[in-house]
């Protein structure tokens, strides 16, 4: 025990004469500082995945905040510094962040990142596309983190991408990434029972964007929408018809409203037919802010599939 306390103070001494070496005052904080992984995240879910997975071996830094569109976001001065000095970039891909022009590559160009040190989290997953209001123009729907089946793969591919960048913390990452894997995939067994618990005919799910198309793929649900995607026009009189139309063809219970949209296009086609809102707001582009109610991915897996079950069991 002894021997132990003098080989701890001996480190200690060794540490401080070091500080005092390279000199600087804030050494303590660098020392401990430079230790850990800098790590940029593209938007919410990320930077919540990435404190889950990578604990207290990284810093994050998060780009796009709660209330603001990832799909289309102009990078702060502080956000250039942090991406500048990132060890490790996350983003979603599939054009979530506008795609090979868009703001995050255009961000990472700028600053001369790296390539290798930015990892695309849905390289594994199958990309779904959308098609404009004329049927015309192709697009990859960027929301496959709306299914917990997608959510899966990219907290395996962060973990994956931590470890390669930072093998000397191996271990810590795979523990972290199990323990939070098993969480995602009870929630994801959840989805299927609740889903399959809603009479078959409510299985519609009617929300503003349509963000929910992977969801809805992968559990059997049938979607409506007002506007395909959030970056083009969105709630015009004729995406509102259409889906007054859809509507009319289909016995829809409930119509739901993100939280990071206008709700006024979604209450006007409530008001033409008939058709109520749901109670409380769904989740699509983001969580909360922290403190909120559902400001983990995990809360958001969760509050997502009570209330989808709950709004189309009850009405
Ligand atoms: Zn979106």
């Amino acid at each position: 025990m002894k021997k132990r306390i003098i080989y701890v103070m001996s480190m200690l001494l060794a540490v401080l004469t070091l500080a005092a070496c390279t000199g600087g005052d804030s050494m303590a904080n660098d020392e401990t500082e430079n230790d850990k992984l800098e790590v940029v995240t593209s938007f919410t879910i990320l930077e919540d995945l990435a404190r889950e997975i990578g604990g207290d071996d990284v810093n994050i830094h998060n780009l796009v905040p709660t209330g603001t569109d990832p799909h289309e976001y102009e990078p702060l001065p502080q956000d250039m510094n942090k991406a500048t000095d990132a060890d490790l970039l996350f983003y979603n891909g599939l054009n979530l962040e506008g795609g090979d022009n868009g703001w995050f590559h255009k961000m990472i160009e700028s600053v001369n990142q790296d390539t290798e040190n930015v990892c695309n989290l849905t390289n594994r997953i199958e990309p779904m596309y959308i098609t404009d209001d004329e049927g015309q123009d192709e697009e990859i729907n960027p929301h496959a983190f709306i299914s917990p089946k997608a959510g899966i793969k990219m907290a395996e591919d962060m973990r994956d991408c931590f470890i390669e960048k930072d093998p000397d913390n191996k271990e810590n990452y795979e523990e972290r990434a199990e323990e939070y894997l098993t969480r995602l995939t009870e929630i994801e067994e959840e989805y299927q029972q609740k889903i399959d618990d809603i009479p078959e005919d409510n299985r519609i799910l009617v929300t503003s964007e349509r963000a929910f198309q992977y969801l809805a793929d992968d559990y059997g649900l049938k979607e409506g929408y007002i506007w395909a995607i959030d970056t083009e026009e969105t709630g015009s009189s004729k995406q509102i018809n259409s889906l007054v139309s859809f509507i009319e063809e289909n016995d829809v219970p409930v119509l739901f409203i993100e939280s990071n949209v206008d709700t006024r296009p979604m209450e006007t086609v409530s008001q033409q037919t008939g058709v109520p809102l749901s109670s409380e707001p769904i989740y699509s582009d983001e969580i909360g802010k922290s403190g909120e109610e559902v400001d983990t991915y995990i809360k958001y897996l969760n509050y997502n599939i009570n209330l989808i079950h709950d709004e189309l069991s009850e009405n």
